[in-house]
C-alpha cells in the first residue's frame, strides 16, 4: 500500500501533476472510471484530469483500458490508478539526482571559480581570463574563491544519497 502522507512522495507527486492532480489522486474512485466520472467526483475541470490521467499513465502510475459501445462504436476508455510503482519513480528519480550531483562535482573539480565584489555572479576561469579578470557584467574586479566547501557539501550530498 502506499502512503499517500509520506512527505517525500508526496513532493514527487506534487512534482509531476501539481496541486489539483493531488486532488485527483486522493479522491479519485476506486476500480475503473471514465475520466469524466473522475472529473465529477473530485470536482477537478475534466481537461486537468486528463493532464493529470495522462502524466500519470506516462509514469506508470495510472492504467486504461479502451472499450468500444456496441451501438455508437464511440471508445470508452476506463481509467485505473495503480500507484505501486511509485517506489521505482523514486528510486530512478534519485538515480538522476544523484548523476545531477556529480556532474555538478565533476564542473567544480575541473574550473577554478571567480566572484564579482558586486555579487554580480559566479565566474568561471576561461570567462574572467578574457576580461582581464573584471566582473563581464559591471565591470568591477573579479576575487578568486576557493570552492573546497561547495565541493564538501556536494560530496557530502552525494554520499548521504548513495548510502542513507
Ligand atoms: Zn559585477
Amino acid at each position: 500500500m502506499v502512503d499517500l502522507e509520506d512527505s517525500v512522495l508526496q513532493g514527487l507527486l506534487l512534482n509531476l501533476v501539481g496541486e489539483e492532480g493531488i486532488k485527483v489522486i486522493t479522491n479519485m474512485p476506486e476500480g475503473e472510471v471514465t475520466d469524466e466520472e473522475v472529473s465529477q467526483v473530485t470536482d477537478v475541470a475534466l481537461n486537468v484530469v486528463r493532464r493529470t490521467l495522462y502524466i500519470l499513465f506516462e509514469n506508470r502510475l495510472a492504467f486504461y483500458r479502451r472499450e468500444r459501445n456496441k451501438d455508437s462504436g464511440w471508445l470508452t476508455y476506463l481509467w485505473k490508478l495503480d500507484l505501486s510503482g511509485i517506489n521505482n519513480l523514486l528510486d530512478d528519480q534519485l538515480i538522476k539526482l544523484i548523476k545531477n550531483l556529480k556532474t555538478k562535482l565533476a564542473f567544480e573539480d575541473n574550473n577554478m571559480f571567480y566572484i564579482c565584489n558586486n555579487n554580480c555572479g559566479r565566474f568561471v576561469f576561461d570567462v574572467v581570463s578574457e576580461t582581464e579578470f573584471l566582473c563581464p557584467i559591471c565591470g568591477d574586479d573579479v576575487i578568486f574563491q576557493d570552492n573546497e566547501v561547495v565541493k564538501q557539501c556536494l560530496i557530502k550530498r552525494i554520499n548521504e544519497l548513495e548510502d542513507p
